[in-house]
């Protein structure tokens, strides 16, 4: 052990528990353990491996109100969101129990023989977690990967370990063997780095910042380690002159201001129309009046706390102490403890100012107007991230026309939809590499064996 940690409630400043976080000999000791129960994991029947996380989504079924509460506490999520969050683990699980005996290879025709491919598990997959969706983002690495076969050990965020802790004793509850999927609380720059640098582990699959992201791919190199990065966004929300602006301005709120901004997809930009612009912001002030910010167990609230006072501070360095932008209008939060943060919208002055470019990851927004469909496509793609978007049009054709030219790995048309478990999601550019969930999520997470067989006589 290399210490303990406290673990704060975000809207109350107080301490939930304290927890003894692993160091290196711990890690090594729990690679060591995936490695050996390997080949047994490897070798349980398809259907069983299915049966069995069958099993583990109903165990999380059973504690879905218990995970959703101890992420309330833990991460400040309103429970709306929490219970969701935990329903994603079950139905991830769930969708992939299926998928060990759907892990089809091919045959393909050749001269002599009989040629067949096989998909094959890694080995040991490290699964990095980051603060903002403990729960989600951890199933939608172990999930795949265990019905793969792989062995799992995973690292939550140092501030948001408690749901994954759980989620690692459910397993065991499941019926899972222990070793295959191991939770490891501990800091990135200890338990993240080893599973980097250890010599057994495969594959990385990170979420997190794309600082941290590259830092990863450039030491995995060295040992030719697989990485699936997810990492940062400045998604942009196109709304035209022609869409239903009622609901265009209904929804944005939420698109911006869900898990209080700290959302990788969250769409903190907005280009309106400019022949719609003042039209629309009438209407998305009131939108954003109308949401409430406070207390998380509330069911009533759509916005909690930001994760910690570092995070509020940086996230007010984007717009107050002397930065100089136009704000258009601010919600409310409550004041006293916790780490609140208005709703706030912003009227960048040019495409250089710098809450237009950078990920704020909390509940600011930037709108900006535009001319015409290539001056949004434009201004949409100059971000050197891609992860999401929306598109607002009644016109079907220019609907298609933006969404294939938006450089990002998730568009929604009349929605803000980002996250489903049947399709997959990942992005362009600095937003990652490669992809999770949806039907190909196990491709990440085996190898092809090709194997011939001649067949001459
Ligand atoms: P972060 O600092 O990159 O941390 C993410 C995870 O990596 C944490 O578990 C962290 O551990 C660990 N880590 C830190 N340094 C490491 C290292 N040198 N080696 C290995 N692991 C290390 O990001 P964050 O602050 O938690 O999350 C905010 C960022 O994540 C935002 O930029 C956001 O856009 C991005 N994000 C992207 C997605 C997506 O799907 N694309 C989803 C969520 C978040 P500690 O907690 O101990 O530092
Ligand atoms: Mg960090």
């Amino acid at each position: 052990m290399t210490g303990t940690h406290d673990v704060i409630n975000p809207a109350t400043e107080g301490v939930v528990t304290t927890i003894e976080q692993v160091g290196v000999e711990e890690t090594d000791a729990a690679i060591a353990k995936a490695v050996a129960v390997g080949p047994a994991w490897r070798d349980v029947t398809p259907a069983d491996r299915g049966r069995l996380l069958r099993r583990f989504a109903d165990v999380v079924d059973a504690h879905l109100e218990e995970l959703a509460q101890l992420e309330v506490r833990n991460a400040g999520h309103t429970v709306g969101n929490a219970r969701w969050e935990a329903g994603n683990v079950r139905d991830v699980l769930a969708y992939y129990s299926a998928a060990p005996e759907r892990l089809f290879g091919r045959q393909i025709p050749v001269a002599g023989g009989l040629d067949v491919t096989f998909k094959e598990p890694l080995g040991v997959v490290a699964v990095i977690v980051p603060w903002n969706f403990p729960m989600p983002i951890a199933g939608w690495g172990f999930g795949p990967a265990l019905a793969a076969g792989n062995t799992v050990v995973l690292k939550p965020a140092e501030l948001t370990p408690l749901t994954a802790i759980r989620l690692g004793e459910l397993a065991l509850e499941a019926g899972i063997p222990d070793g295959v999927f191991t939770v490891l609380a501990g800091k990135g720059s200890v338990v993240g780095e080893r599973f980097v640098t250890h010599p057994d582990v495969r594959k990385v699959c990170f979420t997190g910042s794309t600082v941290v992201g590259q830092g990863i791919m450039r030491t995995a190199a060295d040992s030719l380690k697989r990485v699936t990065l997810e990492l940062g966004g400045k998604s942009a929300n196109i709304v035209f002159a022609d869409a239903d602006l009622d609901k265009a301005a209904a929804s944005a709120p939420m698109s911006f201001l869900d898990n209080a901004g700290q959302d990788c997809c969250a769409r903190s930009r907005i280009l309106v129309e400019r022949r719609v612009f003042d039209a629309f912001m009438g209407r998305f002030e009131a939108a954003v009046a109308a949401v409430s910010v406070g207390d998380p167990a509330d069911e009533a609230t759509a916005m909690g706390p930001l994760i910690s006072a570092g995070h509020r501070d940086a996230v007010r360095s984007f717009v107050e102490d002397g930065v100089d932008v136009d704000v258009a209008f601010r919600g409310s939060c409550p004041d006293g403890l916790g780490w609140w943060y208005p709703p706030t919208a912003v009227l960048p002055r040019s495409v250089d100012d710098r809450v237009w470019r950078e990920e704020v990851f909390g509940p600011v927004v930037a709108v900006m107007p535009f001319d015409d469909e290539a001056d949004a496509i434009a201004k949409a793609n100059d971000t050197a991230y891609g992860l999401s978007g929306s598109i607002w049009t009644r016109d079907v054709g220019r609907a298609i026309r933006v969404a294939r030219a938006v450089e990002a790995g998730n568009l929604s048309v009349n929605s803000h939809s980002s996250v489903r478990y049947s399709t997959p999601f990942g992005g362009y550019k600095r937003s990652g590499i490669g992809r999770e969930l949806g039907p190909d999520a196990l491709d990440a997470f085996t190898e092809t064996k090709n194997v011939y067989v001649d067949t001459t006589d």
